[in-house]
């Protein structure tokens, strides 16, 4: 197998990763990981089964028994069931931010992160991938837009879904999850020393898609890694 290229896109949520990620992913025919989506799957698993979000030792299990793939066109399984509808539900995004706090959930996701990227040209997007998941990756871009603008984002994307909801109560639950996700021990999000910084407030997708392609472009060649 020849050598496999990583892109690793980390930031806060509503930031655009999911959207510009894939877009990215199908510019450079590279596959497309939301790491997200991982700890989303193992929250909804949870609920289902009675387990609560804070039960380290049971969620440990479950994120190393669950077999969750991720498809082409965004459609996410577990154990072969189709959920990626059931896991954009507001209350399945705090329930990731729990799960994902416990080092032993982490530690088994990251361990299928770390395989996908191994077999394949990625672009991953999460809130570790360029510090913890793949440190060496090629290209680390931190993608960022105030919380305002995050919370518009998401409030179109809901109603977008038939799901209108409240600016302010959109808001506090993105800077509550943005909290957890930046303050917990293990694998905190945090921009890597190396990762370019794209603040996207006032940029539209196209703007954003062709501002990373820029990047990736400059740091890559040919299928290669440029280094130096
Ligand atoms: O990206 P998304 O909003 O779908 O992620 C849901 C939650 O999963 C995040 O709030 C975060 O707590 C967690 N997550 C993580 N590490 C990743 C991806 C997501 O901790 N690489």
């Amino acid at each position: 197998m020849g050598k496999t290229i990583t892109i690793a896109i980390d930031g806060p949520a509503g930031a655009g990763k999911s959207t510009l990620a894939r877009r990215l992913a199908g510019r450079l025919g590279f596959l497309y990981i939301d790491t997200g989506a991982m700890y989303r799957a193992i929250a909804l698993s949870a609920r289902r089964l009675g387990i609560g979000w804070d039960d380290a030792g049971r969620l440990e299990e479950l994120a190393r028994e669950s077999r969750i793939e991720l498809l082409a066109g965004g459609r996410v399984l577990l154990n072969g069931e189709d959920i990626s509808q059931e896991i954009r539900e507001p209350e399945i995004s705090e329930g990731a931010s729990r799960v994902s706090a416990i080092p032993g959930v982490r530690k088994a996701l990251v361990e299928k992160q770390q395989q996908m990227g191994r077999e394949a040209s990625v672009v991953m997007e999460g809130r570790d991938i360029g510090t913890v998941v793949f440190p060496g990756a090629a290209v680390k871009i931190y993608l960022d837009a105030t919380p305002e603008e995050r919370t518009r984002r998401r409030l179109k994307d809901l109603a977008g879904r038939g799901l209108p909801a409240e600016f302010s109560q959109v808001l506090s639950e993105i800077q509550r999850r943005d909290q957890r996700d930046s303050t917990r021990a293990d694998s905190p999000l945090r921009q890597a020393p190396d990762a370019i910084y794209v603040d996207s407030t006032s940029m539209n997708e196209d703007e954003v898609e062709e501002a990373l392609l820029k990047i990736v472009r400059e740091r890559t060649s040919n299928g290669k890694e440029v280094t130096g």
